[in-house]
């Protein structure tokens, strides 16, 4: 019943993300469709793909069916986008769980209000549920193709790192109830990152309260001193594009990066609001 109900809904949208829940036919950037609206501004404009994106009220507002624009062994078997799971060096397996078309909305505010808390060790444990700090329960953020962004944790009685070995190629998995996602660096969002002419530039998406999500560098390829960064390798800071132009004014943000021993999203919402 579920599932139907949110077919049905998918169908009455424009085309773009979440009109497109078919499972079988390939998908990729070049077809997964997504609108933008005229008044999106900068970078989100130019990078969301895959997704339904519009301005209300203050809010960023980003739609998707969240069906990965790229193979992944965890697409029905029939699906054009199924392939084999690749065990690497043998230790990755995967997961029981099969890929279904979500309805992926998320309300991100443009500019958001730091709640004031200092990101420390004690708050960035990778557990879920062991702080009123983290993000909430449903969806957290959004890679920059349009799946699920999930925060740098595992549930209560999992390990994230041991999860991490369920990931497919483009390092993303579905839960139980198929709902793909990424944890944190991820070749999907690399891939946008090419198709928008900006291969340099390593975006992964954005967390429900405005946090973005980059790699090692800044947009406009400044180093970043790992001394500046908090327990989740997060800071405060301007961010221009690769063009030179502002795209985030005084905005945290978190590098995901081996460089500063992180690779995951961040666990711990910074701004009070969206989340
Ligand atoms: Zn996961
Ligand atoms: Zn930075």
């Amino acid at each position: 019943m579920t599932s139907l109900a949110l077919l049905l809904v998918a169908c009455t949208t424009d085309d773009g993300g979440l009109a497109d829940t078919d499972l079988t036919s390939e998908r990729t950037l070049d077809n997964c469709g997504g609108t933008v609206s005229a008044d999106v501004p900068e970078p989100y404009a130019t990078w969301f793909l895959c997704a339904d994106v519009a301005v209300v009220d203050g809010y960023l507002n980003v739609y998707s069916s969240n069906l990965p624009p790229h193979p992944s062994p965890y697409y029905p078997t029939d699906s054009d986008n199924y392939v084999e799971f690749d065990t690497r060096t043998g230790e990755w397996h995967q997961n029981p769980n099969t890929i279904a078309a979500q309805e992926l909305l998320l309300s991100i505010p443009l500019e958001p209000t730091a709640k004031g808390i200092t990101v420390t060790e004690a708050l960035v444990d990778v557990e879920a549920g062991t702080s009123d700090e983290e993000f909430r329960t449903d969806w957290q953020g959004v890679t920059v193709d349009g799946t699920a962004l999930f925060a740098g944790v595992a549930a209560p009685g999992d390990d994230i790192m041991e999860e991490e070995y369920t990931f497919d190629v483009y390092e993303g998995h579905p839960q139980n109830t198929g709902v793909y996602h990424h944890h944190g660096t991820n070749p999907a969002a690399v891939a946008v990152a090419e198709a928008v002419g900006e291969p340099d530039v390593e975006f992964y998406g954005l967390m429900c309260d405005g946090t973005v999500v980059l790699g090692c560098d800044e947009p406009d390829g400044t180093a970043v001193d790992a001394a500046d960064l908090d327990a989740q390798s997060g800071h405060v800071a301007t961010l221009l594009g690769p063009d030179g132009t502002t795209w985030f004014t005084d905005r945290y943000h978190a590098h995901a990066c081996d460089d500063f021993g992180r690779t995951l999203a961040p666990e711990i919402a910074y701004y009070s609001d969206g989340c």
